[in-house]
């Protein structure tokens, strides 16, 4: 079931919309953040969806569980496959989806928040602190190039892309910290900062590009 794969893609290309077309066609427009605000509840409910739909089977011990829609949101997913804490064995590993009528132990659903073991990641870690300079970097760059004395510059036409980019920091923050927490291990991670890394820095470009204009 690739449901997953297209919610997040639909996601990512009305995001990627909203924060560098619309802005572009509107000087002044809360429309980006209305279009943020309908993917993030047009996804809340296709997660919860699928999150009432499917289960899946742990492959080191064969334990069949159900999970909550935020365990589902938060963990990697791959075709046929979702990363995820083994409730009965403990394990992180990639656990196979099933159909929810094969969960063995009853329908109900898990979204526990256990302590993890204690398992470094160094790399999640310097994953985080890559993307958080980089953001500080655009806030950095927009109030050392402020247009000062420019008359008629509203602080949206400065802040916009600031502001609207936050979301990329904060999502990439609570994917990478859950599988800190969870002791999920997975390339996928590399990939969503490396896209979140080249975003940004897209970003601070077209902020360059915004406020040498004014
Ligand atoms: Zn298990």
């Amino acid at each position: 079931m690739k449901t997953n794969l297209v919610i997040r893609l639909v996601t990512v290309v009305a995001i990627a919309l909203a924060l560098f077309i619309l802005p572009q066609l509107w000087d002044f427009s809360g429309l980006p953040i209305v279009v943020i605000a309908a993917v993030l509840v047009l996804t809340f409910f296709l997660v919860r969806w699928h999150a009432n739909h499917t289960g899946y089977q742990c492959l080191e011990c064969r334990h069949t569980f159900a999970i909550g829609p935020i365990t589902d949101f938060l963990s990697p997913h791959l075709s046929g496959v979702k990363m995820l804490r083994c409730p009965q064995c403990g394990a992180s590993s990639w656990c196979e989806e099933i159909e929810r009528s094969q969960v063995r132990q009853g329908p109900a659903a898990i979204d526990k928040f256990e302590t993890a073991p204690v398992q470094k990641s160094g790399s999640l870690t310097v994953q985080i602190v890559f993307v958080l300079i980089i953001y500080t970097g655009l806030w950095v760059y927009t109030f050392w190039a402020w247009p000062g004395a420019a008359a008629g510059v509203s602080y949206w036409t400065v802040l916009k892309i600031p502001l609207v980019t936050f979301i990329l920091p904060v999502l990439q923050l609570t994917f990478c910290l859950y599988a800190l927490r969870h002791g999920y291990r997975s390339r996928i991670y590399l990939f969503v900062s490396l896209f979140v890394i080249v975003f940004l820095l897209l970003a601070i470009w077209m902020q360059r590009t915004i406020l040498m204009q004014l």
